[in-house]
């Protein structure tokens, strides 16, 4: 019953293209056989049925052409104009009521084919309309069905959020990661907290979550470190990116977030810091006794010189003082892993200090270190940790320019800040090395140039005196030119 409803109506093959010859041409010549066995056994009287008939001519044309497209209306049309014809002819009309017929019936039958034709091609086009949009849903549905099975495989946890629904949904990743299914909303309300999600041990405000951030602030977030507690118990660290999805006109529509979990990395990481924490204390008190005996050799020597003698011992204490440096630099870094670089904080004056920076290098150094714009200027800090910066700008200044000999240190007085500035005119720095080269353990490593002894922690342990100083660090630099490493450090106490 449903099939044959859904053949007759011809609404139910709307975006059907499979359009039909055979039922508009049965459907209508078994109408008109019907009519004309009416009309000849049932009314008798053919003359009073003329309206009629055209009526079911006007009714057949367009349901065939919205059910049949252009052929099935032409085809009701075709089988109305011979009807019509063997109507006239069958009658035996002569005279001026065969004239009349015979041009209602071209009349008719041109009306008919134009209707046809009108109707048809609506109906066609609605079809391809229509079809456009179901192939259009459909590619959108597969895009889907392809996007949620890459999301499903990828190694990486991944949280959606769409700005409609307002739902965060995670791949299976997520749930492996996190422990539990995620399908939530989006916090309603700024004092929202996460009990799992923390930051630095604290319990974290949902609307700070990268997700929340990138939907409603449109932010970009990239490599931000967050704490998870499993379960209340164990502690993860995640690596988050998140980035808001924009429509054509730039609204924010939705919003990905992606994250890693780096537990293991940061578990090792935290354990090579113990080791070198641990290693530089144990070779600290090694280093301390072979510094003792080496002045009490020298003592000796003092007594009974011995120049063969005297020139081996300067040249291990020069060495045991190279070491001390080193293993010094690498419990630097250790405190400020463990945030217990501390500080002691006086008035000095500058231009004092890298004086006797500049006199204990030239010592060994065959640079010329040139010190001319003297500022009289005392600022409040640490006096040895500052010290540590300019002899490390100026130990890399002379390390860094093997083939020049001038050395240029400048201090500047500028609006609530003192600026130290110290110029090589060595290898220079490429500019995408430039911020690097101030993280822990950063070194530029050039195939083309000579390798350069050191081991990228002098730097890192500057920008941090310098930054709990709330002074500033950077270099402006070209490559084979040379570099100005500056340092700014505020006025007046800290
Ligand atoms: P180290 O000198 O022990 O390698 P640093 O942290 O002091 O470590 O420096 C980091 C890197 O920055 C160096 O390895 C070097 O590539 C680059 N660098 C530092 N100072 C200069 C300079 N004056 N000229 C050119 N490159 C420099």
């Amino acid at each position: 019953m449903v099939s044959i409803l859904r053949l007759v109506n011809p609404f139910a093959r709307i975006g059907i293209r499979n359009y039909s010859t055979i039922i508009p041409l049965l459907f209508t010549v078994l109408s008109y056989l019907v009519i004309e066995l009416l009309t000849l056994y049932v009314v008798r009287d053919p003359d009073s049925v003329g309206i009629f008939i055209i009526f079911i001519s006007v009714a057949l044309v367009m349901y065939f052409s919205f059910r049949d497209g252009i052929r099935g209306g032409f085809l009701a049309a075709a089988i109305t104009l011979f009807y019509y014809t063997y109507i006239i002819f069958s009658r035996n009309y002569s005279g001026d009521q065969f004239r009349t017929s015979l041009n209602t019936t071209i009349i008719l039958s041109l009306l008919f084919f134009i209707l046809a034709a009108i109707i048809g091609w609506l109906k066609q086009s609605l079809d391809a309309i229509v079809l456009k949009e179901i192939d259009a849903r459909l590619a959108a549905e597969e895009g889907h069905l392809r996007l949620q099975t890459i999301l499903q495989q990828l190694p990486v946890g991944v949280l959606l959020v769409d700005v409609r629904s307002g739902i965060i949904e995670g791949n299976r990743q997520v749930e492996k990661i996190l422990g539990k299914k995620v399908h939530m909303k989006l916090p309603q309300h700024d004092s929202e907290v996460s009990t799992n999600a923390r930051l630095n041990q604290q319990p974290m405000p949902l609307k700070d979550w990268p997700i929340t951030r990138a939907i409603t602030k449109g932010e970009v977030i990239s490599g931000e470190e967050l704490e998870y507690w499993r379960d209340g118990k164990k502690q993860l660290f995640l690596r988050v990116n998140a980035a808001p999805i924009r429509n054509t006109k730039h609204e924010i529509v939705a919003a990905v977030s992606t994250f890693y979990d780096i537990t293991q990395q940061k578990e090792m990481e935290q354990r090579k810091d113990d080791f070198v924490n641990m290693a530089s204390h144990e070779l600290k008190t090694p280093l301390t006794s072979m510094k003792l005996y080496i002045d009490s050799l020298q003592k000796r020597l003092e007594k009974n010189p011995d120049e063969r003698l005297q020139r081996i011992v300067t040249n291990v204490k020069l060495q045991t003082n190279r070491l001390q440096e080193l293993v010094n630099d690498l419990l630097d870094v250790s405190r400020i892993q463990t945030g217990k670089l501390s500080f002691s904080k006086e008035f000095f004056s500058l231009d004092t200090l890298i004086e006797e920076s500049i006199e204990m290098l030239q010592e060994t150094s065959k640079h010329t270190i040139e010190f001319t714009k003297k500022t009289h200027i005392k600022v409040h800090g640490d006096r040895f940790r500052i010290y540590q910066v300019i002899t490390n700008l100026l130990t890399n200044a002379i390390k860094y320019s093997p083939q020049e000999s001038e050395i240029v240190v400048k201090l500047k007085r500028e609006a609530g800040h003192v600026v130290l500035s110290v110029q090589d005119f060595g290898i220079g720095i490429s500019k995408d090395q430039s911020k690097k080269i101030f993280e822990r353990l950063y070194q530029v490593t050039d195939p083309t140039e000579k390798t350069f002894p050191g081991l990228g922690m002098g730097l890192y342990i500057s920008r941090e005196i310098v930054r709990r100083h709330k002074g500033k660090i950077w270099v402006e630099s070209e490559k084979g030119k040379g570099s100005t490493f500056f340092v700014s450090l505020p006025l007046g106490k800290k």
